[in-house]
């Protein structure tokens, strides 16, 4: 349904140092929906993720946001702290904690009313239970649950997240992949980068397999089998 779509990157080259790394991507970002970008290292994900939020300009194409009534914008020079405002924001760089301030102080930096702040409360109890405590001596997985907890109560319109599950506990993982669905069910369009493809596949809606700096396929998650995804990491889908 095109009514869907809210970020849309067309024909995009970039790259680092007049070395280009992406080749020509072209992706679709919808509203409610996870779109999963796997690849082997070196594939160009965290790069379009870069060019997507606005921490890289591309160095042709483009990158457009759909208003509210579905008409495109085009953002490719919009910087990233503009492209935060309009609600494409990256995750999980665009809320740091304060670790000198308390849950309830640092929730405050974000969130001004009590309201939304018990709506946080709410969702992570254990949050509820410390909200005087500084951030700083949370646990690892706690410190994770402050930082994207704002996001359900003032959800962005796309989250572009790079490899949320990174040198984390599995435990932790699980609980930021349950997080992104919640936030899918909110609406958000979201743009996931994982090396592991595994926990990424049993989410996405749709699967962009990247090779070389380009989308090598794109299509349903349920069009992905094993064979796929050999072909995709091979660099041969
Ligand atoms: P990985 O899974 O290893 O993170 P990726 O698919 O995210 O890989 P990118 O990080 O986008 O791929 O990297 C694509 C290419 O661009 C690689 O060859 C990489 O070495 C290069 N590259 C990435 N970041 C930079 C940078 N800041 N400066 C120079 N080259 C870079």
């Amino acid at each position: 349904d095109a009514s869907d779509l809210l970020l849309r990157l067309r024909g995009i080259r970039a790259g680092y140092a007049g070395v280009e790394v992406l080749h020509g991507v072209d992706l679709e970002v919808r509203s409610g929906s996870i779109l999963a970008l796997l690849g082997a290292n070196g594939a160009g994900k965290s790069t379009t993720c870069a060019v997507a939020a606005g921490l890289l300009a591309p160095t042709s194409g483009i990158v457009e946001l759909a208003g509210e009534r579905g008409e495109f914008r085009d953002i490719t020079r919009l910087s990233a702290v503009r492209r935060s405002r309009d609600g494409v924001l990256l995750a999980p760089e665009g809320r740091g904690i304060f670790p000198s301030l308390t849950i309830d102080e640092n929730l405050s930096m974000w969130l001004r009313s009590a309201a939304e702040r018990d709506r946080v409360y709410e969702r992570f109890p254990n949050l509820a239970a410390r909200r005087k405590v500084v951030a700083g001596s949370l646990s690892g997985g706690e410190q994770q649950q402050l930082t994207v907890a704002p996001l359900l109560v003032r959800p962005p319109r796309v989250l572009v997240a790079d490899e949320p599950s990174l040198g984390l506990a599995p435990l932790v993982v699980e609980e930021i992949f349950r997080f992104v669905v919640e936030l899918r069910e909110l609406g958000v369009a979201l743009l996931l980068v994982e090396e592991k493809a595994s926990e990424i596949l049993t989410v996405a809606d749709t699967v962009a397999f990247m090779s070389v700096g380009r989308v090598s396929w794109c299509g349903p998650r349920s069009e992905v089998d094993e064979d796929r995804l050999t072909a995709a990491y091979l660099g041969i889908a």
